[in-house]
């Protein structure tokens, strides 16, 4: 029986935008930009996403805290 626990550099949580002011992972929702279609706006109703309008400026953020109410 052996178990390798050479796993380092792995992190699962990786895909998953944290928040720099809460430090949370599960009240951050990703903005999306353009014109919503009907699932994206039952998705930004039941909040999870947040739509972002249909203009997009180069430094438009991606990610929003739901917690915060603000652009993280
Ligand atoms: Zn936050």
């Amino acid at each position: 029986m052996s178990k390798s626990t050479k796993e380092s550099g792995v992190n699962e949580n990786q895909s998953k935008p944290v928040c720099s002011k809460c430090n949370s992972t599960e009240n951050v929702i990703s903005i999306v930009y353009g014109y919503p279609g009907d699932e994206l706006m039952k998705s930004a109703r039941e909040g999870h996403v947040k739509l972002g309008g249909c203009c997009v400026s180069p430094d438009s953020k991606r990610n929003w805290c739901k917690k915060c109410s603000d652009y993280v």
